[in-house]
């Protein structure tokens, strides 16, 4: 039972954070069309500065914690930055664009109760073009050698322009990969995530970016897309019945009305979210986030945990989010929500 992670799901204030999304480093050795993460931010947390928070967030309930960036697998302390939540009962979870996945493997067995890859191509080109970088072969491999190695390894896909009339092959190309499941996002293509903060560009340490026409639908393709999902609905009835397809295919139905919306075709569909009530992200220079695409109230270098959870603007963040008030939240492609039972139960 985890009271305290109930009771933030009811109110506007932290009685403990269960979930932390930890950006290591916003250095990526890729050059993807949807994300601008390139070099490292300068002044990048230390690994000592890391070991405090991570003892203030074990204080402070944590119960899963999230690996992102930037590739997490750039940082070379990466393992000893893990190695700190390890043996606490604390569930790790890699996100990772696998390009290092197979050379770093060795120092990091064991670690993640999962290690999600993200793909963006059913095959080499599209992915090699989505991603800026001929990297598909390498990925695979890496997925490969972490598979036989006995880890729990999804593959996760934004689908885009590009790649969504491969939507089935994505399916069949998971399969191959013997991976647990396979997940889809759309593309977000408005709020500051993904490197499209101006402080990061103003600094220079970020790539360019695709322009959202390069990477949204259009009205045809979205019917195109829909028709696709309801013959997979048939299809692939198994796959989305036994969670290897994680959404559901009016999940998928949905990426088609948002991409209708962000084009003023009807409206954005419905979110249920509440993550900055039972989570935050912190950066690698340490700003804290209420989600992926809120912009940071905080940072842990002023403001340490367990003050940061509970500043004045995250309370007044919590409430606006609880009517989806933030415009981001109108149009939102990447929503957590937990709800009060799960939370009391201790689900993270
Ligand atoms: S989306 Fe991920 S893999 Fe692609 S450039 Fe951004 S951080 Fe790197
Ligand atoms: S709906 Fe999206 S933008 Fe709003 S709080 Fe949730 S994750 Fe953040």
């Amino acid at each position: 039972m985890n009271f305290k992670a109930y009771l933030n799901t009811i109110s506007n204030r932290a009685r403990s954070l269960p979930v932390v999304i930890l950006y290591v480093t916003e250095g990526c050795n890729l050059k993807c069309v949807t994300c601008s993460y390139r070099k490292p931010m300068p002044g990048e947390l230390s690994f000592e500065e890391i070991t405090v928070l991570a003892e203030s967030l074990k204080q402070f309930g944590l119960r899963h914690i999230v690996y992102s960036g930037g590739e997490p697998l750039l940082r070379r302390d990466f393992p000893e930055i893990s190695g700190l939540f390890q043996n606490t009962g604390i569930k790790q979870t890699l996100l990772t664009n696998g390009l290092l996945l197979e050379k770093r493997l060795p120092e990091l067995q064991n670690v993640f109760s999962e290690i999600i890859v993200s793909i963006d191509g059913a095959d080499a080109d599209t992915h090699n073009r989505i991603r800026g970088v001929n990297s598909f072969d390498i990925i695979i491999a890496g997925i490969s050698a972490a598979v036989s190695a006995g880890e729990n390894v999804s593959i996760r896909t934004v689908l885009q322009k590009q790649n969504y009339r491969a939507l089935p092959e994505f399916i069949t190309m998971a399969r191959y990969a013997g991976v647990k499941r396979i997940s889809f996002l759309a593309a977000d293509v408005s709020s500051e995530a993904y490197g499209r903060d101006s402080i990061a560009h103003k600094l220079d340490q970020k790539g360019t970016i695709e322009n959202e026409s390069a990477i949204a639908l259009n009205p045809d393709e979205t019917a195109e897309l829909r028709s696709i999902i309801n013959e997979m609905a048939v299809k692939n009835k198994r796959d989305f019945d036994n969670g290897f397809i994680s959404e559901s295919p009016e999940k998928l139905l949905g990426f088609a009305d948002y991409y209708d919306a962000l084009r003023g075709v009807g409206r954005f569909p419905n979110t249920l979210c509440n993550a900055p009530m039972v989570s935050l992200v912190i950066t690698s220079t340490g700003d804290v986030h209420p989600c992926f695409f809120l912009p940071a109230f905080t940072n842990v270098r002023n403001t340490p945990f367990p003050l940061a959870a509970n500043t004045e603007s995250i309370k007044q963040i919590r409430k606006s989010v609880r009517t989806y008030e933030p415009h981001e939240c109108k149009r939102c492609v990447c929503t957590l929500y937990t709800s009060p039972r799960n939370a009391l139960a201790d689900k993270f």
